[in-house]
């Protein structure tokens, strides 16, 4: 018997947000809007997501002891997440520092901090935690050695899902153990062709060239997220999972692969989709669906998340969701 159906290992972080007539240029000074502060972080922000969903849901992760990361803790309590695995203290609790401007163009600068020091250790130390949850899902805002511990920590029966965001060449014993790996078309891209794939435009790019061979980091590769997910396949996670946005999502096991109708919905935000997505296909595993079943009720969580403003604040609770068609 699990006493979780979620636990989620990663960040958390303070988005401090300041609206802008115009970004400041090198030495430059402007005057902005008052100061918004939102809690985030992909850990965070995913955690949140399953518990409104109605998913029994823990976090580990680790925030400074300082007020950010009080407020972190509060936000995580208020939407229903155990927290007792939120570790304080080491480092100044993450912050993303934010200037937006009228056109919504943004420049961000993260400070990582407490998020850095979730060491292997700490994982360690939460052994019994990590084996009291059904899905165990990560991403890479913390270290990659720690994710590494979370994948050996893991019980057999746990399902693990990675969402390798921000994306980085994977190692073989985190992609055998994805099941499944989810990320962007960004993050696909980075993952096959290295720290190179997502810096060409499409005009550049080598449409169709070789693909799957095997190894992460490999080479460029075409347009086609069939191709994607044949050549991510080929790296060894169990299963794949590319979010296409308003595309929906492809999903493939090695023995079928589908794509994923998006539900249609005027889109306000589409801050934060990819992580409500996340979550609710972790949780949705967990309860027995298949992937391309989870991903169809995800894909329903992803779009209700893009009709409101901001990340956590606009993830859906079950009813919206079956509002929704769900
Ligand atoms: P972000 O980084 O903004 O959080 P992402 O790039 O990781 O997002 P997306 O692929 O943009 O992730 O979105 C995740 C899922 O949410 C999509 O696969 C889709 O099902 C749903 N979704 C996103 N945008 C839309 C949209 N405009 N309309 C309908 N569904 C959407």
């Amino acid at each position: 018997m699990y006493d979780y159906d979620l636990l989620v290992v990663g960040s958390a972080n303070a988005d401090l947000v300041i609206g802008v007539e115009r970004r400041p240029g090198p030495g430059e000074t402007v005057l902005g809007s008052d100061l918004a502060v939102h809690p985030g972080g992909k850990g965070g922000n995913q955690a949140v997501a399953a518990a409104r969903l109605g998913a029994r849901t823990a976090l580990l992760a680790r925030v400074g002891d300082d007020a950010h990361g009080r407020l972190l803790l509060d936000a995580q309590r208020a939407a229903g997440v155990d927290t007792a695995g939120v570790l304080r203290g080491g480092a100044p609790t993450g912050v993303a520092l934010i200037t937006v401007d009228p056109s919504g163009d943004n420049s961000i600068v993260v400070s990582p901090g407490a998020n850095a020091r979730l060491s292997p250790r700490d994982v360690r130390d939460a052994a019994d935690l990590l084996r009291s949850a059904r899905v165990v899902s990560a991403q890479l805002e913390i270290p990659l050695e720690t994710v590494a511990e979370v994948v050996r920590t893991t019980a057999p029966g746990t399902r693990f899902v990675l969402n390798p965001s921000p994306p980085v060449e994977l190692p073989a014993g985190i992609l055998a153990a994805c099941d499944p790996l989810i990320l962007n078309e960004h993050e696909a891209r980075v993952v096959l062709e290295g720290p190179a794939g997502d810096g060409r435009t499409d005009g550049e790019r080598t449409g169709g060239g070789p693909v799957g061979d095997g190894r992460t980091g490999g080479g460029p590769v075409g347009d086609d997220p069939r191709e994607w997910a044949r050549a991510l396949l080929a790296l060894g996670p169990r299963s794949v999972v590319i979010t296409l946005g308003a595309r929906g999502a492809l999903v493939a096991d090695g023995v079928t692969t589908e794509l994923v109708e998006p539900v249609r919905v005027r889109a306000v935000d589409t801050t934060g989709a990819g992580d409500a997505f996340t979550a609710a296909l972790a949780w949705r595993l967990g309860t027995g669906a298949g992937l391309a079943d989870a991903a169809r009720y995800a894909a329903r969580v992803g779009a209700a998340a893009v009709t409101r403003e901001g990340a956590q604040a606009s993830f859906p609770t079950a009813a919206e969701v079956a509002a929704l068609g769900g």
